[in-house]
């Protein structure tokens, strides 16, 4: 049976992108090929706040303090973190799924599969998950990933054979320097060219300025160069609620004046963006 590492699983509400205000579950796989350092930092410098948090004082990811700068999920991915991280077989996380759903069997709620990135190598587990008996009823699944990490031809043939085109939803959030990413590393027009093929999928970009913005039309350029024709988001930069609001309304003006939606990070007022939520 496929074994995913479980940084996360809950039931919250939706906060950003397509199903913004969905009730859905939360499956926070472990492991990131970037870092973020850059988000919520002056330009070109890279926070080092998430490394004064010492792992061995937390039992669980409750306990974890928030961070204003850098990756708001960074023990998704820092190895540091890994023990707050179980290896589950999909049976259990089925089950620990089924509990958490109001009416223990799938209504109205959607899954998001989350990060870390999702897409690294967990790709060959999601299957057996998907198609566990508990799963059945499951309707609407969102990949929230960076868009760097092609799909593997079996799990794309396995998405589009157990799935309508609609059903599936891949939220990239590309990195932009904002970030601390290299544009090299992190812009891959090709890779979500073919995610494209597969499902529903949108360009959400995190951002705090009107430069940030400029730097995002040049990267859709890039995407739509490459054939893609789905819709670009703006969301504000902000982990925290002092940096959302200081974000939030001036990123809404930018998404207005380039013609793109906005989408709010509704986790942050509503739930004050602490783990879990
Ligand atoms: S890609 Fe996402 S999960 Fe990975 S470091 Fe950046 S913000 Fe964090």
């Amino acid at each position: 049976m496929s074994k995913l590492k479980v940084a996360e699983l809950f039931y919250s509400i939706q906060g950003e992108g397509r199903y913004m205000g969905v009730p859905s579950i939360f499956l926070r796989t472990f492991g990131c090929n970037f870092k973020c350092e850059g988000f919520g930092m002056p330009k070109g410098e890279k926070t080092d706040e998430y490394l004064k948090v010492q792992p061995d004082l937390y039992k669980s990811y409750q306990d974890l303090p928030l961070v204003s700068t850098g990756c708001d999920s960074y023990a998704s991915w820092d190895p540091r973190f890994k023990h707050l991280s179980p290896l589950l077989d999909s049976e259990a996380i089925a089950i620990a799924i089924n509990e958490m759903l109001p009416y223990k069997r799938w209504k109205e709620e959607h899954l998001v599969i989350t990060g870390g990135e999702p897409l690294l190598g967990w790709q060959r587990a999601y299957p057996d998950l998907l198609s566990h008996r508990l799963m059945l009823g499951l309707k609407e699944v969102t990949f929230e990933t960076n868009g760097t990490q092609p799909l593997s031809k079996e799990f794309g043939k396995f998405l589009t054979n157990s799935f309508n085109y609609d059903e599936i939803t891949f939220s990239v959030s590309p990195k932009l320097s904002v970030s601390g990413e290299k544009w090299e590393d992190a812009i891959k027009p090709e890779v979500v060219r073919e995610y494209e093929k597969i499902g529903y999928t949108y360009l959400k970009f995190v951002v705090a300025t009107e430069e940030d913005a400029n730097e995002a039309e040049q990267a859709v350029f890039a995407y739509q160069n490459a054939g893609f024709n789905g819709p670009v988001y703006l969301m504000p930069v902000g982990g925290v609620e002092s940096v959302y609001y200081l974000n939030n309304r001036k990123v809404a003006e930018l998404a207005m004046k380039k013609g793109w939606r906005y989408s709010d990070r509704l986790q942050v007022p509503l739930f004050k963006n602490e783990w879990g939520t």
